[in-house]
């Protein structure tokens, strides 16, 4: 049996199965209906922003944070440890990335290199959590505030994850999500924009749905809905949620206590409590790593390389930004296998496995 980086998790059929009878119903499929308005109420609950306004992915969410916000000015201070979704969607709304370097033990950006970076075409920072781990918020708001920038953070790692008691949503102008299958939170395809701000809400609310406004065409739009049958399968893994991340809690524990004397692992932030979406480890070279790979794969075990390689170097973003910490640790790091059935005998073969080299 094949053991992936991660499993997408199915919920209770029957409960699911009774949301998707509502649906047959009412005939709402999509545009808005009950299952997304509880989904999007029940989310503002847990999270306490005022704003959480469902997507139909995370790329969307972070393409419409982008547009949603009229920047003038054309370069996007960003991280390039990240998925490739963080820099697509900024190239996609026409702005280049400038890349700042991230700090070796939190894996975010260097908050004291961004504001070097700081010119007169900076127009926003987008950050990324690593793997859900907070940026030092707090710090990067001064930037913001002191060179007159947005900020927007890519939080799709960061369902649950707190900082300072409250959650990581509430921070930058907006926050985005992606609950995509892969994701500890999913709804099959599907992401969300979180924000403080009515006015901000109010205009992506209409961008999301070709720039509608009390039924008249009011700006350039895009269609960015979620669906009535995604937004059932999360209200149906909503229920199960602290099953699933007391489950996962399990495996991470396990892991750190049987690698973390021979592997790096993340710094988390003391200012908050990791959610065990993913346990990325660090070798002490690529040839280690590869040659662990090769191992595992050779049983059927596929951990996966988050984030190789660093985003700076592809070609498509043509980038002179040397970002020489990412480049070596997107080289050495390794996601290992984890999700709600993984058994332990398992978790132990990995285990056994890496420690054997
Ligand atoms: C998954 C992910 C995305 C993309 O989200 P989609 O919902 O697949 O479009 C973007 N950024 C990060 C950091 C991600 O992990």
């Amino acid at each position: 049996m094949r053991v992936n980086v991660t499993k997408p998790y199915l919920p209770n059929k029957k409960k699911l199965w009774a949301r998707f009878n509502s649906i047959y119903e009412s005939v709402t499929l999509t545009n808005y209906g009950p299952q997304v308005n509880q989904l999007e109420n029940r989310l503002k609950k847990r999270f306490g922003v005022k704003h959480v306004i469902c997507v139909a992915n995370g790329t969307m969410a972070m393409q419409i944070a982008i547009k949603s916000l009229n920047l003038k000015k054309k370069e996007i201070i960003t991280s390039p440890f990240s998925y490739i979704a963080t820099t697509s969607a900024i190239i996609w709304e026409g702005f280049s990335p400038r890349f700042v370097d991230i700090d070796p033990l939190s894996l975010n950006l260097s908050a004291n290199l961004i504001e070097k970076k700081v010119n007169k075409n900076t127009s926003c920072i987008l950050g990324i959590h690593a793997f859900g781990n907070p940026n030092d918020v707090q710090y990067i708001e001064k930037i913001k505030k002191r060179n007159d920038l947005k900020l927007i953070y890519d939080a799709s790692h960061c369902f649950d994850v707190n900082y300072k008691n409250k959650s990581l949503f509430h921070y930058g102008d907006i926050s985005t999500i992606s609950f995509h299958a892969t994701k500890i939170f999913h709804t099959i395809e599907g992401g969300a924009i979180f924000t403080n701000n009515t006015r901000l809400a109010k205009r992506i609310r209409s961008m999301i749905n070709f720039g509608i406004e009390a039924n008249k065409i009011q700006s350039l739009g895009i269609n960015a809905k979620m669906n009535e049958f995604e937004a059932a399968m999360g209200l149906s893994i909503l229920d199960e949620i602290d099953i699933i991340k007391m489950k996962r809690k399990k495996i991470f524990d396990y892991y750190f206590k049987h690698l973390s004397s021979k592997f790096q692992f993340q710094q988390w932030s003391s200012h908050s409590q990791n959610n065990f979406a993913y346990v990325p480890i660090l070798f002490e070279s690529e040839k280690k790593l590869l040659k662990s790979m090769k191992i595992l794969n050779q049983k059927q075990i596929y951990p996966r390389r988050y984030f190789y390689p660093s985003l700076n170097l592809l070609k498509i973003h043509n980038s002179q930004d040397k970002c020489p910490i990412a480049e070596s640790i997107s080289k050495k790091i390794l996601c290992l296998p984890i999700y709600h059935d993984l058994k332990m005998n398992q978790v132990n073969d990995i285990i056994r496995n890496l420690i054997s080299l």
